[in-house]
């Protein structure tokens, strides 16, 4: 990726949502010249979420930004990952080979990512307007209104839709598109000291373990270099349905904690061990995804992240896949300016389409392996153990892509 100098470009872009996908929209909007300013719906973004990976593809990303060396050293390299069944048992591991460009996968808070993000939009001079719900919008022909829920509008010649899972703006978009697709699992996790890791048994830094239980998955790694609690924990536990007012209290704090520890036909002495020495619970989280839309963007709106395209946590690629639509989407307007928005946008879409949907796909296909029951569970340690001796994944196709910029 080269970052070039551009000249200034005329466009005020409004982009809704504050997160992973919005700030670094922002980001390389400016740098293409525009004039971004991002409404998010919170009061604060600060200190939300669990861990996450960012991949080397996405680090690449980062580097555009000026941020990979800085996140990298916020979070955890992440060399190989263990793979155990639900009673604690090795199945194998596997070395994590070094992408193009020597990067490897990098684990982090959720929370790191997003706070670096942010604070650099606002480095760079980019308004980042909090308490700002979008409501609606609409078009005047030569323009895009934005409405908030607090009663102020907001006025563009680019809406970007960069608000989530449930977004706002693909429902005004696509009225009659699909809704998130509940994928079977919700997730619970928490935060650990990190030496809990290694007293329990696994590899500290460097390495992530991932249990394969009955009907539940838990991971563990040190996600943050520094902190009291730089260990965190993952799960996915096997439901029918998205949580109801009564499930989601029995999987928050403490009760979370029991529910989790009950789940997966009773977890071994490693997985008690760092469960129990949790300091901070996340709020339980449905894990939806969407296979595909009908289209990405009708005249001056587009959506970017998961509101395009959410995928499930479980190929670690969902603010990487958000990093990369913010790239090409600002490449593009760089490139084209916003005379024939149908024609660039369209663009964007075509060139994001097919791999972000291969991304959904493969992901909702790692989270299937997570929901077996006993039985399934244990064929499919028997088969992970030959797979992971004989023929580990390859991930060359995620990890060695690169956008332009
Ligand atoms: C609170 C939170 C915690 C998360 N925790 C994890 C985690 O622990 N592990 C993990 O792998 N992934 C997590 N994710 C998901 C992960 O961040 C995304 O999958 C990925 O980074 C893609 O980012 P995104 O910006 O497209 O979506 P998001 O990160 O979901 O960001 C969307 C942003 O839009 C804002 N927004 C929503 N609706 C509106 C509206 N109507 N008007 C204005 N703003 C709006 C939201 O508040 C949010 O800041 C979390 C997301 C959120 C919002």
């Amino acid at each position: 990726m080269s970052d070039k100098a551009h000249p200034a470009t005329a466009g005020d872009i409004l982009v809704i949502g504050g997160g992973i996908a919005g700030c670094a929209t922002a980001l390389f909007l400016a740098k293409a010249g525009f004039r971004p300013q991002v409404f998010e719906a919170y009061p604060d973004i600060r200190g939300i979420g669990g861990g996450l990976q960012i991949a080397p593809n996405g680090l690449a990303v980062l580097d555009a930004l000026g941020l990979a060396e800085t996140l990298s050293a916020r979070g955890c390299l992440c060399e190989r990952a263990e793979f155990r069944d639900g009673r604690g048992r090795l199945l194998g591991t596997m070395a994590n080979r070094p992408a193009a460009g020597g990067r490897l996968p990098v684990m982090m808070a959720r929370a790191s990512l997003q706070e670096v993000l942010h604070d650099q939009a606002l480095a760079a001079g980019i308004p980042v307007v909090h308490g700002k719900r979008l409501a609606g919008y609409e078009e005047t022909g030569d323009a895009v209104i934005a409405r908030f829920e607090d009663g102020t509008t907001a006025r563009g010649d680019l809406l970007v839709g960069a608000d989530g899972l449930h977004s706002r703006v693909r429902r005004v978009l696509l009225p009659d598109g699909p809704e998130p697709t509940y994928t079977g699992l919700t997730g619970t996790g928490g935060w650990v000291p990190a030496a809990t890791l290694a007293r329990a048994g696994l590899p500290g830094a460097g390495a992530m373990t991932l249990f394969f239980g009955a009907g539940a998955f838990i991971g563990c790694a040190q996600a943050e270099q520094n902190g009291a609690a730089a260990g965190t924990w993952w799960s996915s536990l096997a439901r029918d349905a998205p949580l109801d007012a009564a499930a989601r209290v029995a999987l928050t704090g403490k009760a979370g904690l029991d529910t989790t520890l009950a789940a997966g036909g009773g977890w071994n002495p490693m997985v008690r061990q760092i469960l129990g020495t949790t300091t901070e619970m996340i709020p339980p989280i449905d894990i939806f995804d969407i296979a595909s839309l009908p289209r990405w963007w009708r005249g001056r709106a587009v959506l970017v992240g998961d509101a395009a395209h959410a995928v499930a946590p479980h190929s670690g690629q969902g603010a990487s896949m958000a990093l990369e639509d913010a790239a090409t989407l600002a490449r593009l307007l760089r490139e084209r300016g916003l005379a024939d928005l149908a024609a660039t946008l369209a663009a964007f879409e075509s060139e994001r389409r097919g791999r972000v949907e291969r991304v959904v796909a493969y992901s909702r296909r790692i989270g299937a392996t997570k929901k077996r029951g006993p039985i399934g569970a244990y064929v499919q340690s028997l088969v992970l153990r030959l797979v992971l001796r004989l023929s580990p994944p390859d991930f060359g196709w995620l990890y060695d892509h690169r956008v332009r910029w």
